[in-house]
């Protein structure tokens, strides 16, 4: 790519880009190279934009540099549908924030307990980053202040007001200062963006970049099936395709819940994820998904917003989607960064009001073979220690291939929580190192273990 793409040819300090160049962000991306160039002169945008186009980058970059590190207030508030996203993106602005020492970024979501988030604003904060409700919670309790904000990111805008949280943002909007800031993302563009976008900004750029990455990578497959015969469809989809991992889409949580047990019945490792899981479940199931210990994640649309996952082989619609946006939505999960992906869907009787021109593909092209089974490359094991305990992903790795003999290539991702820390082993390991752990020590200490299945 030409120099254009370069983050040197923006107004960003030697710190930014030297941080930029550590965590291998050498050029950038198609909505950063559109949208940085404003979002760092001041001016509102309003930007077609997904999870997995570096978005998250084109408006943090923007508010990171505007930041008065030395002024403790909230500068810039990130408003996201889901608790997944904002994690996400406060994970991402941590990774851009570590040009300065002591930037404070703090997540401010439903679902978890409210006392530490108190804590942690009372300590002062510089970027808040949340879903709504649990916001106007923090506003009407007076322990978030949104007077000094400079820059407002609505993140996947288009499902936040699906999600029916129009209300919402404009109860915050009637806490925010004068003048500030409006960065406005979202995948589709239906009426009420529009609408809003007209309420909250001025004179706001207009940015697309979504139609280009599209067309060059995924290839979709369209299967006309009678619903009796879905289940062997999918079967047999995944037969043919052997993807290393994907991601099924269901139209409810039932179904989704229903769909991961028949699939384990088969000897096919999937898990779901909706909203009735609790937060510790679906940590559990995303984790294992990330860390290659399950093939198959089953989801509903708002339980998958937001997710990041960089190499999603394929993606299957096994309910097709209501409408053309969402079916935009769950194919762009796949062929991410130039990389080829798979789309698959399943139109049965039941589906009649389809917006869009299909064109079928003969289901004689996919395979069938009785004995297929799908089983991940890894397995997770728990330890009950974390963050708080200071333990670090290198005390476990060092503890595992020095005092435990496990060779250090079978041993995949870490993740360490607060409480606890999720290793991923490779599945012939697994035995020797629970038998390991639950003798030997990390750090000197004992901690309890158990194999996540
Ligand atoms: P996002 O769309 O913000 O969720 O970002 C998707 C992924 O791309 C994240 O894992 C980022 O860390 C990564 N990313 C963002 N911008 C760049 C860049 N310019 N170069 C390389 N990776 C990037």
């Amino acid at each position: 790519m030409s120099d254009e793409n370069s983050f040197a040819t923006l107004p960003l300090s030697k710190e930014m880009l030297e941080n930029l160049k550590n965590i291998d962000y050498l050029k950038m991306t198609p909505i950063q190279a559109k949208s940085l160039p404003y979002v760092l002169e001041g001016r509102d945008i309003l930007a077609q934009a997904k999870t997995g186009s570096g978005k998250t980058a084109a408006f943090g970059i923007g508010l990171l540099t505007k930041l008065d590190i030395k002024k403790f207030d909230i500068q810039s508030l990130i408003l996201c549908p889901t608790r997944e996203l904002a994690e996400q993106v406060a994970l991402e602005l941590r990774k851009l924030a570590k040009f300065k020492h002591n930037i404070k970024i703090t997540t401010l979501c439903g679902g978890v307990a409210f006392k530490p988030q108190l804590n942690s604003l009372r300590h002062k904060a510089h970027i808040a980053v949340g879903t709504p409700g649990r916001i106007i919670a923090h506003l009407d309790k007076g322990s978030l202040k949104l007077d000094n904000i400079e820059t407002l990111v609505l993140d996947e805008a288009d499902r936040m007001l699906d999600m029916g949280f129009m209300e919402d943002i404009q109860k915050i909007l009637s806490y925010m200062p004068k003048k500030y800031q409006t960065l406005l993302f979202s995948a589709t563009f239906p009426d009420d963006i529009i609408t809003l976008s007209k309420t909250l900004q001025e004179n706001a750029i207009s940015i697309k970049t979504m139609d280009i990455e599209k067309t060059n990578s995924v290839k979709e497959h369209f299967f006309q099936v009678n619903s009796n015969d879905k289940f062997q469809t999918l079967v047999d989809i995944f037969t043919t395709y052997k993807p290393k991992n994907s991601i099924v889409f269901c139209n409810t949580k039932i179904q989704a819940q229903e769909l991961a047990t028949s699939l384990r019945d088969k000897n096919i490792d999937a898990l779901a994820i909706h909203g009735d899981l609790e937060q510790y479940e679906r940590n559990d199931v995303l984790i294992q998904f990330k860390n290659e210990s399950c093939p198959i994640l089953i989801a509903t649309d708002v339980a998958a917003r937001g997710l990041d996952i960089k190499e999603l082989s394929m993606v299957v619609n096994y309910d097709f989607p209501f409408t053309k946006e969402t079916y935009t939505h769950r194919i762009g999960r796949t062929a991410r960064a130039g990389k080829e992906g798979i789309a698959t869907s399943l139109i049965d009787e039941n589906d009649k009001d389809i917006d869009m021109v299909l064109k079928y593909s003969d289901i004689k092209i996919l395979k069938n073979d009785r004995n297929f089974s799908l089983q991940p490359k890894n397995i997770t094991l728990v330890i009950e220690g974390g963050k708080k305990d200071k333990l670090r992903a290198g005390d476990i790795l060092g503890s595992l291939t020095k005092d435990g003999g496990i060779p250090s290539d079978m041993i995949g991702k870490i993740d360490i929580l607060a409480k606890q820390s999720y290793v991923a082993l490779h599945r012939d390991f697994i035995e020797k190192t629970f038998r390991y752990l639950k003798n030997g020590k990390i750090k000197g200490k004992k901690f309890s273990v158990w194999v996540l299945k």
